[in-house]
């Protein structure tokens, strides 16, 4: 099976994680705050935190920012649930933002439509969680002009994006945000088995962060509440957990971080040939917009047809069968059990998600395999036809 994403490991890597498997430091060592000053440098923003995944620093983040009961988050519905999951986590109400059916990504025009609607009801959100959808940045500057306006905080979920640019930045520089969280699961960007980062520029969000990620202890005597008794003394100032990064993990991404800019080239070049080869075919590709260049994460063609999920459907079997790992990203998150206690209508997601299919868009897919793809996709939209019809 040929999936639609999978990680590149190589000899270099697994000897960097050797490395710290032979060294007396596997977790808490110097490696992890060295990963952490990498991709700091690289986004260009001025605090980087190594977390255990993207949800820790979701998590973490969501908490930082004094998300808890009584307060609203706001997310896509087009997204991995992790993104509205962290709200909950911190025991705060989830709302969605519908999509803009041209980037996937949360409209901005229907962000400011109901943020007019929640000021009159007095339900503002605390947080609102842009995602940046298969790595395509959201119009971050139009979401910090309303973040002014309705004063809430910006944590861009950029688990798609690493590697990606937005106005000549990288993401996760948070000229626009308050802080923005990748994921290192092994289908994203670079990996480190299971890893976050939590990118931010201000100061306060980065020490509460590091302080909540391990057990909300610091051993920092300027953080202290009491005098320190001896050289041993740290103090737990509020209620944290334990979501560090091993040094194991830490090397992986240290050494996988060096292959970025080539691995995002790898994911252009094959969007670019996708782009060619499915340009006859009855589909919606995804395209770029002018003020961002996209981290290739995920590739998502979109059936036409009077009825695009059975379609869909018909097309996803058959490619399943000659050994393409397709996927669907995603399910909308309100229509999920735990979510659709309330009844939300979200029209742009729900017509997205009937259509959608995700192809394989990966640094080591070959010419010929995208090639061989678009043969048998070609194939599958004409052959399938909508279930009930003869
Ligand atoms: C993968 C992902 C996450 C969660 O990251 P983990 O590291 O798997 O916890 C969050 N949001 C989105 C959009 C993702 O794709």
């Amino acid at each position: 099976m040929i999936p639609y994403g999978r990680q590149e490991v190589t000899e270099d890597d697994i000897e960097a994680v050797v490395e710290v498997l032979r060294s007396n430091l596997i977790t808490q060592g110097p490696v992890a705050p060295r990963f952490e000053e990498a991709v700091r440098d690289y986004c260009r923003a001025s605090h980087a935190v190594a977390v255990s995944s993207g949800t820790a620093g979701l998590h973490l983040a969501c908490h930082a920012m004094g998300l808890g009961p009584g307060d609203w988050l706001w997310t896509s519905p087009i997204t991995f649930v992790a993104s509205a999951n962290c709200g909950l986590y911190c025991g705060a109400d989830v709302d969605f933002v519908d999509i803009d059916p041209a980037t996937r990504n949360m409209s901005v025009e229907a962000l400011k439509h109901k943020l007019e609607q929640a000021e009159t009801e007095g339900q503002l959100p605390k947080v609102v969680v842009p995602v940046h959808f298969a790595g395509l940045s959201c119009d971050m500057a139009a979401i910090r002009e309303l973040a002014d306006r309705y004063g809430f905080w910006v944590l861009e979920d950029a688990a798609h994006a690493f590697g990606g640019e937005y106005r000549g930045e990288p993401v996760g520089a948070c000229r626009f945000s308050d802080a923005a969280v990748f994921s290192f699961h092994p289908v994203k960007n670079i990996t480190t088995g299971e890893g976050g980062m939590v990118t931010t520029r201000r100061l306060e969000l980065a020490t509460r962060i590091e302080r909540l990620r391990s057990h909300g202890i610091t051993r920092e005597p300027a953080h202290m509440i009491r005098e320190p008794d001896g050289p041993w003394y740290y103090e737990q100032g509020e209620l944290g957990l334990n979501y560090r990064l091993t040094d194991i993990q830490a090397a992986l991404g240290l050494s996988q971080l060096q292959r970025l800019d080539t691995f995002i080239q790898a994911r252009r070049n094959g969007a670019v040939r996708y782009s060619r080869l499915l340009a006859d075919l009855p589909l919606i590709l995804p395209g770029e917009s002018s003020n961002s260049h996209s981290a290739w994460h995920l590739y998502v063609v979109e059936l036409g047809g009077t009825d695009p999920q059975a379609i869909r459907r018909e097309v996803f079997e058959a490619l399943r069968e000659q050994g393409w790992g397709v996927n669907v990203h995603y399910i909308p998150v309100h229509w999920q059990p735990d979510y659709a206690r309330e009844c939300r209508k979200l029209p742009a997601a729900e017509a997205y998600y009937s259509r959608a299919l995700t192809i394989p868009l990966f640094p080591g897919l070959t010419e010929g395999q995208q090639e061989a793809f678009a043969v048998d996709l070609s194939q599958a939209i004409h052959q399938a036809r909508p279930v009930g019809t003869a």
